[in-house]
């Protein structure tokens, strides 16, 4: 299921960074503990009310300069308009009505999108009188905000979630195994989908499109279902779009949340790119099944060495998935596009595989006596038993007698015993203790 995008849209100064950081707070750094990964200050997680969303500046993707600031805002328009469900329009209460702010309300009319007219810096309870020009925009209402004294924020958000789409829930069935192909722009991610859907073997179902604009493209391959996620978003490419890496991290984010297993592509002629770097650590956050691919390998001048140099590489760069398969392929000629189908499926099955409690406690119980638990100040850490809660991603509480014991050394410990017997390959394991008398 995807968290709708609430995307903020308006002319410099506003107040759209002090808007974001309010309604981000503390969110913004998720995925700071992750080695390698970083996330960017453009986009956030949010809530409001047990609503989850994905809270988007598209003023912070653009570099500050007065001279091209139209030309900006219609990048900015462009790209909320290609990935958001609610526009939040933010126009300045203090400065009144200009005319870019009829120039992007005219832009942001004929999207057919939900747009919430905002205007900021209005302080106290007064309206202040240039409040009601901006009716004239032909937006509907306009909410009064103050970002610096939290004023009206909260009828601002349930506006915005009343705009939320129904169709995002829309789930497919469980037995349909939904891909995500994620990688930097010319990594060749629209070649490979073209060449996934062209297999002999594969047949891409009919299924009309919604009215969303991601659009989905099931197919069947031997007895499997799968669902290529996004693929209208990838193969369209807008020229506005293309060559803002930022915009296609945040549609990557947003697929990847509704993905089972995650393609991450790498260009062979460029190896990973700090971009490469933040997609596979959000779909690793996320607990997604994961396969890399590096593409062009037909590019690529080969002696014996060359893979295992390579895999080598990417497995220094992407250290925090090291259960990822590896798989060099070509979009070009086909090399290893069927192996990479079948790989898809058996992460898939990994992905949701499930042990069963005996098996499980076997497995913990010969790894306590190969290596005792650890013990501080005198007391040792006893694990009593352990089961599997929970597929996709496989989750193990542990039950023991002192979570202040279990140090991440002993769960890598343990992690790396459970891979070795059930093997869990393509996918991330949470392990979660309990306390217990
Ligand atoms: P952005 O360029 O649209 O991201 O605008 P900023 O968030 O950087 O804000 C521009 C200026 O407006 C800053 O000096 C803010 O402190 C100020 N500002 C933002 N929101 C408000 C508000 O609600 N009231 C007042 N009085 N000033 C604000
Ligand atoms: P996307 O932006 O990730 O969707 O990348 P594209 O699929 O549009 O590919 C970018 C460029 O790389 C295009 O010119 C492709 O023809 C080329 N390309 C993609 N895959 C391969 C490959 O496996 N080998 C070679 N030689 N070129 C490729």
């Amino acid at each position: 299921m995807a968290k709708p995008v609430v995307a903020i849209v308006g002319r410099p100064n506003v107040g759209k960074s002090t808007f974001f950081n309010r309604i981000a707070g503390k969110r913004i750094s998720i995925v700071e503990d992750t080695p390698g990964v970083t996330r960017d200050r453009i986009y956030a997680d949010a809530e409001w009310l047990n609503h989850k969303f994905t809270l988007i500046d598209t003023g912070g993707m653009e570099p500050d300069s007065k001279d091209i600031i139209l030309s900006q805002m219609r990048n900015q328009v462009y790209m909320a308009l290609d990935t958001a469900d609610v526009i939040l329009f933010i126009v300045d209460g203090r400065t009144g009505l200009v005319a870019q702010d009829e120039e992007v309300a005219n832009i942001l009319r004929r999207t057919g999108k939900p747009v919430i007219l905002v205007v900021n810096k209005v302080d106290n309870r007064d309206l202040p009188d240039s409040f009601y020009d901006f009716y004239q925009l032909g937006m509907g209402e306009p909410f009064a905000i103050s970002s610096t004294n939290a004023l009206g924020l909260g009828d601002l958000l349930d506006e915005a979630v009343a705009n939320f789409p129904k169709d995002k829930d829309l789930d497919y069935d469980d037995d349909q195994i939904k891909v995500a192909v994620i990688g930097k722009p010319n990594a060749g991610k629209s070649s490979i989908i073209n060449k996934i859907l062209g297999e002999e073997r594969v047949i891409v179902s009919d299924i009309a499109g919604t009215t969303r604009d991601a659009i989905d493209t099931p197919f069947t391959h031997g007895d499997d279902e799968y669902v290529l996620i996004d693929t209208a978003g990838i193969r369209r490419k807008s020229k506005v779009n293309e060559n803002i890496e930022k915009y296609s991290v945040i549609r990557a984010l947003s697929a990847i949340e509704r993905a089972d297993v995650c393609l991450t592509m790498i260009d062979a002629t460029e190896g990973v790119t700090e971009q490469d770097k933040k997609v596979a650590g959000y779909a690793h956050e996320e607990g997604k099944g994961s396969i890399i691919v590096v593409n062009k390998w037909d590019l690529v001048e080969k002696d014996t060495h060359t893979m295992s140099e390579f895999t080598k590489m990417i497995r220094s760069e992407l250290a925090f998935m090291s259960y990822a398969p590896i798989i060099f392929v070509s979009a070009l000629t086909g090399q290893r596009i069927n192996k990479l189908l079948e790989l898809i499926k058996f992460v898939s099955n990994q992905h949701s595989m499930r042990i069963p409690t005996g098996r499980l406690n076997d497995v913990i119980n010969e790894a306590i006596l190969l290596n005792q638990p650890p013990s501080d100040k005198g007391k040792r850490l006893r694990i009593y038993y352990a089961t599997q809660a929970s597929v996709r991603p496989p989750k193990i509480v542990i039950f023991i007698n002192d979570k202040e014991l279990a140090h991440f050394s002993y769960s890598r410990y343990l992690e790396n015993k459970i891979r070795e017997t059930f093997g869990f390959e393509g996918t991330p394991i949470s392990i979660l203790y309990r306390e217990r008398d």
